[in-house]
C-alpha cells in the first residue's frame, strides 16, 4: 500500500495526479493546495472519490506536518513553487517522510537557485533514514538521467555537455509563459553562466545565442542560460570540463519580455501603490495565462536533450539523447501542454521507483546519483521515448 501526498496542483502537479492514478504503485493520493478549489477540480477530472484534498499553505512547515499526520503518506511530492522546498523538507524530515520535488530552493526575495540550500539537509535526512530525491522534472531530471545513462553505457569519460531544451510548440497566445509565470521570467532574465575548465563564466542575459536543427521541430534560435542541472553535474561528474544550457525563444516572445522588463513589470522590488506594497512580476503573473489552461491550443512538439562528448576505448565520441514530446497527444492523454507533461511524468517515475524502494537511499540526492537503467526504461513505457544519436 502505498500512498502519497502531492503538494501544489498546478500545471505539472495535475499530470503527477493523473500519472500516479494510471500507476498501480500508488493506492492512496491526497492533493493539497493553496486554493483548494484547484485540488478539486483534479480530483473531480480524474472523476474517484477516494481522492483527498486539502487546502495548505505549504509555506508554513507547521502547516505541511499537520496534513503529513493526517493522512500519513509515504512520499511528498512537492509540485508547488521553489519557494516552498525547505518548508515541506523540513516537515518531511520531522515527520520522517520520504521528498521529491522537480525545481531547487529559491529565496522570494532573491532571484537566486542554487542547491546549497537543499544540499545542507544531507546529514539531517541521512540520520533520520529518508530520502529527499532533488529535481525529478526534465530539466533538471531527465536532462540528469541521460547524462548518467551516457556516462554508463557510451562513455569511459565526458568533457562536454551542451543541453538543448527546445519547446517548438505554440499555443496561440501573444504572450504566455509554459510553465508558472513568476519563476520562468525570474530564471531567464538573469545573467547566462556555463561551466569552463573549472570556472563559471557570466554572459549578459539572453546575449549568446545561435540556431540549431531540432529533430521533428526544425530550426530554432536557441539561447544561452543558466540553468540548475549545471551545479549538481559538475559537481557529481568532475571529469566535465565544458558544459553549457541552451533554451530557444521566439522573437515574438523576446520582444515582449523587452518591453516588460523596460516597464519595470519583471520586478521583483515592491513598489508601494495607492498605500499597498506590490510586487510588479507577482502582479505580472496575476495577468498572465495559467500554464494549466494552454493544453487546449498548444500544436507542435518539444525536443529536449543533451549533446555529449567524451572519450570511449580512447577513442572521441560523440553522442545526441533526447526526446521528442507532442503537446497535442499530451493533451488527448491528459488534458495537459507538453510542458507540465514532460515534468510531471518524470516526477511520477522518480516517485515510483522511490516507493518500489528501487532508488530509495537515505540522504538528499540528485537524479544523476542514482542508476539510470531504471529511470530510462519508465521513460519509455510512460509517454516519453527517448533516441540516442551517434554523431
Ligand atoms: P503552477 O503555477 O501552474 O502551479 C503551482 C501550484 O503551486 C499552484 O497550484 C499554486 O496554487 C501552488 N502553490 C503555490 N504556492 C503555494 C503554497 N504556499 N502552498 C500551497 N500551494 C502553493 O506552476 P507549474 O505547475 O507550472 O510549476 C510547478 C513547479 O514545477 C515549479 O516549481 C516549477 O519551477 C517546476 N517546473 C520544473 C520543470 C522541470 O523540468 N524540472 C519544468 C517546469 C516547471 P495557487 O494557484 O492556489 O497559488
Amino acid at each position: 500500500m502505498s500512498s502519497i501526498l502531492i503538494i501544489g496542483t498546478g500545471g505539472v502537479g495535475a499530470v503527477v495526479a493523473k500519472k500516479c492514478y494510471k500507476d498501480n504503485t500508488f493506492n492512496q493520493i491526497c492533493l493539497a493546495n493553496r486554493s483548494l478549489n484547484k485540488a478539486l477540480a483534479i480530483k473531480k477530472s480524474i472523476g474517484d472519490n477516494n481522492i483527498q484534498c486539502e487546502q495548505v499553505d505549504a509555506d508554513n512547515a507547521q502547516e505541511v506536518i499537520t496534513l503529513i499526520k493526517k493522512h500519513k503518506p509515504q512520499l511528498v511530492i512537492n509540485t508547488a513553487l521553489p519557494y516552498q522546498d525547505l518548508s515541506i523538507m523540513d516537515a518531511c524530515l520531522e515527520c520522517k517522510v520520504d521528498y521529491l520535488d522537480t525545481a531547487n530552493y529559491e529565496p522570494k526575495d532573491v532571484a537566486k537557485f542554487e542547491y546549497h540550500w537543499q544540499w545542507a539537509y544531507q546529514q539531517r535526512f541521512k540520520d533520520a533514514g529518508i530520502m529527499a530525491l532533488l529535481g525529478s522534472g526534465f530539466d533538471p531530471g531527465v536532462t540528469n538521467v541521460f547524462i548518467a545513462y551516457a556516462r554508463k553505457h557510451y562513455f569511459d569519460t565526458i568533457y562536454k555537455i551542451d543541453i538543448m531544451d527546445c519547446n517548438g510548440g505554440d499555443h496561440g497566445q501573444v504572450f504566455a509563459t509554459n510553465f508558472n509565470p513568476e519563476i520562468n521570467i525570474r530564471e531567464i532574465t538573469q545573467k547566462g553562466r556555463y561551466w569552463k575548465n573549472g570556472h563559471w563564466i557570466e554572459t549578459p542575459p539572453l546575449s549568446e545565442h545561435h540556431s540549431f536543427d531540432f529533430p521533428e521541430v526544425g530550426k530554432r534560435e536557441m539561447y544561452l542560460m543558466y540553468h540548475e542541472e549545471m551545479e549538481s553535474l559538475t559537481k557529481h561528474f568532475p571529469e566535465i570540463k565544458e558544459m553549457r544550457f541552451y533554451m530557444t525563444f521566439s522573437q515574438e516572445y523576446l520582444t515582449h519580455l523587452r518591453v516588460l522588463q523596460n516597464l519595470g513589470l519583471t520586478s521583483i522590488k515592491p513598489i508601494n501603490y495607492k498605500g499597498l506594497n506590490i510586487i510588479p512580476l507577482e502582479f505580472l503573473k496575476a495577468l498572465l495565462p495559467e500554464p494549466s489552461s494552454l493544453g487546449a491550443t498548444t500544436v507542435g512538439k518539444t525536443c529536449i536533450g543533451c549533446i555529449i562528448e567524451g572519450i570511449k576505448d580512447n577513442k572521441p565520441k560523440k553522442i545526441y539523447i533526447y526526446n521528442i514530446c507532442d503537446h497535442q497527444k499530451c493533451f488527448t492523454e491528459l488534458g495537459s501542454q507538453a510542458i507540465s507533461y514532460t515534468t510531471g511524468v518524470p516526477a511520477m517515475i522518480g516517485a515510483k521507483l522511490i516507493l518500489q524502494k528501487i532508488w530509495h537511499q537515505s540522504g538528499v540526492l540528485n537524479m544523476e546519483q542514482l542508476d539510470p537503467d531504471p529511470f530510462m526504461e519508465e521513460l519509455n513505457k510512460n509517454g516519453l521515448p527517448w533516441i540516442v544519436k551517434e554523431l
